[in-house]
């Protein structure tokens, strides 16, 4: 198929899928789309057939497809080849009556690795074809920031800036962030909290006479956040891996319907889901599963999307979110691809913080997509009962999608998969305490405390930081972040 992307609020101006990757969101504020996305349908005994690097090849052909075989290839095997500790590279785990699919064996032990890993090697490559020099910028309040410095580290062509809010970490992500290697990195603390970092990264990306004396030496920002859709499609790739697995395993017949359940934030990871059902993959239903945060739950329930609600700081902090971005592409194509609908409801949520899906949307909507919440309360005793009747360890996010799951009536036959997007060590002290472990000490006691209960090893990574070497100490006021930007720039090859 010929994947031109165009963005959610208006079908007028086409790109290829390089540009979209360069471009992260549409000049007018929307994301990028394709209309041909289900005009063709993946072969799924060849998926059951093929190792997860060739099902990632078939993948991203299918949606990037001016990227050249050769290229697609390369991506991959940079991507995937040995950076993930997994032989299966995402394993689906048998855990009670259900599956877990574990995303997160990656360098960072969280799921944001499957898709950062593969778009600097997507953004290297579609950079190659202009003369451009890309240098990424990103606040983090722990997860994404390390899974992006991760994933850029070393690629040529490419740099990344990672700005944190001093002391607003936890003691591990901010370990993984400070000893970071590659020449092309670099981290900095602000003072402050995440908001106030946030907002003056994105005053930087609005400096026009910075941006101007970058352009001058060939360098231009960009970001790499999960709205790219460079970090879509190598999320789709799991869950038709995932299948494949089950039916190697015997769970399931090749054609039979199976049900995923995940856990969302910014509804990146369960709309890679509804992408692969239009790519021809037997889905019986996608089950959005969100904690105490649960404006998706109200907004798939009324038809109504809400965000002046208050913000709970809960234990599963990466979807602690009250916009969830991705969402926009759902509408477009729930919609029929009626962009203009689309913009006007983007619109009202920028106004009013609200908006309302028509009746006969939600009612296609809810065709697919069921959903739940689980507060905090819930996720500790879903670790602690999935613990007690199965030996197996949920991390905090996980916990959520596994207590909605109990909670979504199944259909007889159906098989269920839980998406699994964290490694409980990378948040073992809430875990530690869910399982009535000794939590008081540092992380890494923590850390020992699991191993020794659970059976399981830390992964090497997490374990090792507490040894490692920290190489950025740089604190910082946010007046003095452009300046801090535009010197790493200027280091840039
Ligand atoms: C980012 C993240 C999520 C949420 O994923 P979305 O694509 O934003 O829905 C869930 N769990 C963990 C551990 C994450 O890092």
């Amino acid at each position: 198929m010929a994947s031109m992307y165009h963005s959610t609020r208006s079908t007028v101006k086409e790109c290829s899928a390089k540009r979209a990757v360069l471009d992260g969101l549409a000049p007018d504020g929307g994301l990028y789309v394709t209309d041909a996305l289900g005009t063709e349908s993946i072969d799924l005994d060849q998926i059951v057939a093929q190792t997860y690097s060739e099902n990632a090849a078939l993948i991203l052909k299918t949606l990037l497809d001016d990227y050249a075989d050769e290229e697609i290839a390369a991506c991959v095997e940079a991507a995937y080849g040995d950076t993930f500790a997994a032989p299966e590279t995402t394993p689906a785990v048998k855990v009670g009556d259900d599956f877990v699919l574990e995303l997160f064996h990656g360098p960072t032990s969280a799921f944001k690795d499957v898709a950062l890993q593969m778009l600097p090697q997507l953004m290297s490559r579609a950079a190659a074809s202009t003369s451009e020099r890309i240098m990424i910028l990103a606040a983090t309040s722990g997860d994404t920031g390390k899974a992006a410095l991760a994933g850029f580290a070393d690629t040529p062509g490419l740099g990344i800036t990672v700005f944190y809010p001093h002391g607003g970490t936890s003691e591990i992500q901010r370990l993984q962030m400070v000893t970071q290697h590659g020449d092309n990195v670099a981290v900095g603390a602000v003072h402050g909290n995440f908001d106030d970092t946030q907002s003056a990264v994105k005053r930087i990306f609005s400096d026009e006479a910075l941006r101007e004396r970058l352009h001058e030496q060939g360098v231009v920002l960009s970001s790499a956040n999960s709205i790219n859709i460079g970090r879509l499609a190598p999320q789709v790739v799991y869950y038709f891996d995932a299948y494949a697995q089950l039916v190697r395993q015997g769970a399931i017949e090749c054609g039979d319907k199976v049900d995923f359940c995940v856990p969302t934030g910014n509804f990146g990871d369960v709309l890679a889901g509804y992408f692969a059902l239009r790519m021809g993959l037997p889905v019986r239903k996608l089950i959005v599963a969100s904690n105490a945060n649960n404006v998706l739950t109200d907004f798939l329930t009324t038809g109504v999307y809400d965000r002046n609600r208050p913000f709970h700081k809960t234990i599963s902090p990466s979807m602690d979110i009250l916009i969830s971005s991705n969402l926009e592409r759902l509408l477009y194509y729930m919609s029929d691809g009626d962009a203009e609908l689309v913009a006007r409801l983007m619109d009202d949520l920028a106004n009013t913080g609200r908006y309302e899906a028509p009746a006969v949307m939600l009612e296609r909507i809810r065709e697919t997509f069921a959903c739940g919440f689980a507060d905090d309360d819930e996720a500790r005793t879903a670790m602690k009962e999935c613990f007690d009747e199965t030996g197996y360890v949920l991390d905090p996010h996980t916990a959520v999608a596994w207590r909605v799951s109990q909670r979504v009536p199944k259909a007889e036959g159906i098989a269920r998969v839980v998406l699994s997007t964290a490694s409980p060590y990378k948040f073992c002290r809430d875990v530690c305490a869910a399982l009535g472990l000794p939590s008081d000490g540092t992380d890494f006691d923590c850390m020992r405390a699991l191993e020794e209960k659970s059976g399981m090893k830390a992964p090497e990574a997490l374990a090792s930081l507490e040894n490692a070497a920290v190489r950025f100490d740089d604190v910082m006021d946010a007046c003095d972040m452009p300046a801090y930007v535009e010197g790493k720039c200027g280091e840039l090859l």
